[in-house]
């Protein structure tokens, strides 16, 4: 059904950096886990980074 559907390589940033954090300035680091987006720790993530933004508004 969604073999039309294509596949999105990670970039290349990520895998140089595998499982680790790649959010911040300096570098996370942390254990992570692959996101549309990146290489995110739990702390990190789309969906903590949202419950955050909710948190504060
Ligand atoms: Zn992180």
């Amino acid at each position: 059904m969604t073999t039309d559907r294509p596949y999105i390589e990670p970039p290349p940033q990520a895998k140089a950096t595998p499982n680790q954090c790649e959010t911040g300035n300096p570098k996370c680091g942390k254990k992570a886990r692959l996101f549309a987006i990146g290489w995110r720790c739990q702390e990190h993530s789309p969906r903590a980074t949202r419950l955050k933004t909710t948190e504060q508004q």
